[in-house]
């Protein structure tokens, strides 16, 4: 009984330390339990959750709906393979397409796998129906971009850290700078090889990095008449996250929730969700597109031992149902909008933060010094001690994303955790 009492974080740590790969360089809190918006570490301290597992937990920790579905179909059956058919795949893809308006889904797990999947059909596309010759297919991408960690996907990013000394890379990408709708014409025009274009609707990753209104309109239009795949990356922006179903539909005042009619609404030719797609409840994932696009991968030609099995799709589905039932997108845009006006005018009077950005419940705080400094840190480490977990995405960038399951009153006591722990570092560099 002893041991349970020394099992405390450092013990934990150490373990970690010892024993594990050191890949993460996680803020020192050691949790244990979660429900709803909260978080609990091993010694039971109370916290508030404002990363939310990367936006992969919209519908709160432990949601009782999900964890009940969850359980019912792990007593049941768990996986098939793709060997088989089972009686839960056919129903999710139903409810799925239908949930974001498309013909098809192909079931993955993990985000890099929906990406590295989205890439295989476009090429595929590519070379088989826009008529590239065999090989040369391109694909556009953003810099700054965050689209997971394989070898295919790390080729393309910016970020030194995720892709040196791990080439040989993958050819076949051309990097533009993000929201630069004049660099895409460019591309596009000069270069007939081209088959898609894969784009965050708001860079995660780079900081919660939102382009102007108009990016995706534009990118959509530049797309449809160059015949090139648009191709959009919501595993972290889609799913209410940003107070709308998905992030490309942008402030279109449906909330998410309307009939989307195909031609009035932005709509990706390639649509790639996971993270919250399961609630945080199992790695699930998918690529979503109408027939045209889809049937280019016939059997044989793709596949997962994992992907569409009865625990994953269950979950799923669960999942999808709780943010229509609990008009979870229509809370984060509320939310999100609280969010931005106090924190807009703590700044206005603060020399410690120079800008709050994004958009419903996904949104980032600039701190006024340098890419390199511990500042950021050191705030978050301070927010840790006053019940409040986040984490900067870059030096000297923040990122705030609840679950959006979240009160307002919740939110207002995390806005004065904030400010008060930001003024703080007011005083020290003063
Ligand atoms: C998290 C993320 C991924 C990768 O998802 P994994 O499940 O970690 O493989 C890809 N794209 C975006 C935009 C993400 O936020």
């Amino acid at each position: 009984m002893a041991s349970t009492q020394n099992k405390n974080s450092d013990y934990h740590l150490a373990l970690e330390k010892k024993y594990g790969a050191h890949d993460y360089h996680p803020l020192p809190a050691v949790l244990a339990k979660g429900e709803g918006v909260y978080l609990w570490d091993v010694e039971g301290k109370k916290y508030y959750d404002f990363l939310s597992a990367y936006s992969a937990v919209n519908q709160g920790h432990c949601h009782p709906r999900i964890i009940d579905a969850m359980k019912r179909q792990a007593e049941t059956l768990t996986l098939t393979s793709r060997a088989f058919h089972n009686n839960k795949l056919g129903e999710y893809m139903e409810y799925t397409t239908n949930y974001f308006g498309f013909e098809s889904l192909l079931p993955m797990n993990t985000g890099a796998e929906g990406v590295e999947t989205s890439i295989k059909i476009t090429r595929k596309w590519g070379h088989t129906v826009k008529g590239i010759p065999e090989g040369q297919a391109q694909i556009v991408v953003c810099d700054n971009n965050f689209h997971g960690r394989t070898t295919t996907i790390i080729s393309f990013s910016s970020d030194p850290g995720s892709k040196n000394h791990f080439g040989p890379h993958t050819g076949g990408f051309i990097p533009i700078p993000y929201n630069d709708t004049e660099a895409l014409a460019e591309v596009l025009e000069n270069n007939p090889n081209i088959a898609g274009f894969l784009v965050e609707p708001i860079q995660g990753e780079a900081g919660v990095y939102t382009p102007d209104e108009d990016f995706i309109r534009k990118a959509r239009a530049l797309c449809t008449q160059h015949n090139v795949l648009l191709i959009a990356d919501e595993i972290q922006t889609g799913i209410g996250r940003t107070g709308a179903l998905l992030a490309v539909c942008g402030n279109c005042s449906c909330e998410g929730h309307c009939e989307r009619q195909k031609d009035t609404y932005i709509r990706p030719d390639l649509l790639i969700l996971g993270k919250a797609l399961s609630g945080g409840a199992f790695p699930v994932s998918a690529v979503l597109a109408d027939r045209a696009i889809m049937d280019v991968i016939q059997p044989g030609q793709h596949g997962s031992t994992f992907g569409g099995n009865p625990l994953g799709t269950s979950i799923a589905m669960e999942a999808l149902k709780v943010v229509r039932d609990e008009k979870l997108t229509q809370n984060a845009r509320k939310l999100g909008k609280i969010f931005r006006e106090e924190m807009n005018r703590y700044i206005q009077d603060s020399s410690i933060v120079t800008l709050v950005r994004g958009r419903g419940l996904l949104n980032a705080i600039v701190i006024n010094d340098s890419e390199e400094s511990d500042t950021a840190w050191n705030i978050c480490l301070r927010l840790r001690d006053k019940g409040l977990l986040a984490k900067p995405t870059h030096g000297n960038i923040i990122r705030f994303a609840p679950p959006l399951v979240m009160t307002e009153a919740q939110l207002r006591d995390c806005i004065s955790i904030i400010t008060t722990t930001l003024k703080e570092f007011e005083t020290v560099n003063a």
